[in-house]
């Protein structure tokens, strides 16, 4: 049977090992799965509610282990690592508390005598799910899911195993009946036999692009509803009324958050040419102060990458775009040593022929881009295959209309730094996924949309058409 490790990113060195978990227990698992979701679909939404907010309890009580748990397995600061738990609970506590209302029947004035929309869960559905937010990500999902009435199954990546089995038991703790949320340890080329099981009735992957294809193009052969959250490469424009101070600085985090590896970091810096040079100097300056380090130190503001390939991918892509042309004005090369480190970066004109040009790059390199007007500005933002996240910096009403129309994005910011809040739909368009997370949009996502019609014997006949479908 093939193994998964934790490796720590900070040291490279192999902390615990983990057998895949064989296809007889998947498929015990999954018979689970569809007996818990017959007694789980069933329970008041009050229920559901009550231990739900004990998940949020469980998360709240423990962040600093679980934190520890997700440091340990994939390098982000554990500061941010006890800030993603809490942002669980949050989540847990917002469904608890909305997921009623979210899914309340929705009356329609129509012909027959009541007509209405009627919400029920689906059934088992699969999770796909990356390391870079190793808590959060399944949290977003799970939330919604089983506050919806779904049960759930997790298939985390290969280098966060312990979160994996953590996530699992933050739900048992809870007090959620034996089923409803399971974590199975398997590679991703097992993940298509997953798919095809009649006891999954959808899936959801957040990842690259390559392994969104993979999971969407499985679940249509088999008519199955898939949502995929995928990768971003974000605009953050910086015109000339905005406050350059504070687009300056809040640029720096929006683009180191995570150690770098977030989807929705700001990644290209489009900043016109009227405020450039000062842009520029100011995030070099910025960059270069960070403190890169162990992430369990408090001071530290960059960790590790999460794992050896990731390193390797990031610095053949900074190495192929200065060939290409890109000037490096900080970093540029891996700090070597012990670890997964890459210094924060900035890159110049990174030139429009350069994978890197249209790429992810996902550790704590700025792309910069200097242009002339807001049309160009617009121009270079949409220039890329994805479409995920848009961060504006303008205090000029008719250029915010501009980007909220023009920005091809699932979201855009003006004045602030693109993030997640479970009150806000989250997701993209293009080749960032499609299908929305979080608030009423993702809770519905899992549901049958089923359409009520009653007719009182007494009333007339509808008046809807008859002959058509
Ligand atoms: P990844 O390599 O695509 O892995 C994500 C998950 O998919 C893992 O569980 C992985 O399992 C699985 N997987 C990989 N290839 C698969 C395949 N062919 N079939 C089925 N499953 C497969 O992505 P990652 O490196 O973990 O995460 C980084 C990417 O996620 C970035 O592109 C980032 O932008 C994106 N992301 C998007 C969002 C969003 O909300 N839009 C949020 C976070 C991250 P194994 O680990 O076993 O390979």
């Amino acid at each position: 049977m093939a193994t998964m490790a934790t490796v720590n990113p900070a040291t490279g060195e192999v902390l615990a090992r983990f057998d895949e978990i064989s296809d007889r227990e998947v498929d015990a698992r999954l018979s689970r799965a569809r007996e818990a979701f017959r007694a789980w679909r069933q329970r008041p939404f009050a229920e559901r509610a009550a231990v739900m907010h004990r998940a949020a309890e469980m998360l709240d009580g423990r962040k600093e282990h679980w934190g520890r748990t997700m440091t340990l397995e994939m390098g982000k600061t554990l500061q941010s690592a006890i800030a993603e738990t809490e942002k669980c609970a949050w989540v847990c506590r917002y469904y608890a508390e909305n997921a009623e209302r979210f899914l309340a029947d929705e009356e329609v004035k129509a012909s027959a005598t009541r007509s209405f929309v009627h919400f029920l869960p689906l059934g088992a559905v699969l999770a796909v799910m990356p390391w870079n937010f190793p808590f959060w990500q399944v949290f977003r999902f799970a939330a919604p899911a089983l506050m919806a009435g779904n049960v759930g199954l997790l298939k985390h990546a290969s280098n966060v195993p312990q979160c994996a089995l953590a996530i699992e038991e933050v739900f048992r703790l809870a007090g959620f009946p034996e089923g409803c949320f399971q974590t199975l340890l398997i590679g991703s080329s097992r993940v298509s036999r997953v798919i095809e099981d009649e006891r999954i009735v959808a899936v959801t992957l957040t990842g690259s692009e390559p392994a969104g294809a993979s999971v969407a193009s499985t679940a249509a052969r088999v008519i199955k509803k898939a949502v995929l959250e995928l990768g971003g490469s974000d605009p953050f424009v910086v015109m000339p009324s905005a406050n350059l101070e504070l687009a300056v600085k809040t640029a720096v985090t929006a683009r180191t958050i995570n150690n770098g590896q977030s989807c929705i970091a700001a990644k290209r810096f489009i900043v016109h040419d009227a405020v450039y040079d000062r842009f520029e100097w100011e995030l070099v300056e910025r960059m270069r102060a960070l403190k890169v380090g162990d992430p369990m130190d408090r001071a530290t503001d960059v960790g590790p990458l999460a794992t050896a390939s990731e390193l390797e991918k990031l610095v053949q892509q900074v190495a192929a775009a200065v060939k290409d042309g890109a000037r490096a004005l900080t970093g540029g090369k891996p700090s070597g040593g012990k670890g997964y480190y890459y210094p924060p970066t900035v890159l110049a004109g990174i030139p429009r022929s350069s994978p890197s040009y249209r790429d992810e790059i996902f550790g704590p390199v700025a792309a910069l881009y200097r242009v002339k007007s807001l049309d160009e500005a617009i121009e270079v933002a949409n220039d890329v295959p994805f479409g995920l996240g848009s961060s504006v910096w303008t205090n000029d009403q008719a250029e915010r209309r501009r980007f909220i129309d023009d920005l091809e994005a699932g979201a855009t910011f003006v004045n602030a730094m693109v993030a997640s809040d479970p009150r806000l739909p989250f997701g993209g368009v293009k080749r960032s996924g499609f299908g929305r997370e979080l608030a009423r949009e993702g809770i519905r996502e899992f549901v049958n949309v089923k359409t009520i019609v009653v007719q009182d014997d007494t009333a007339q006949p509808s008046k809807a058409g008859a002959a058509t479908e």
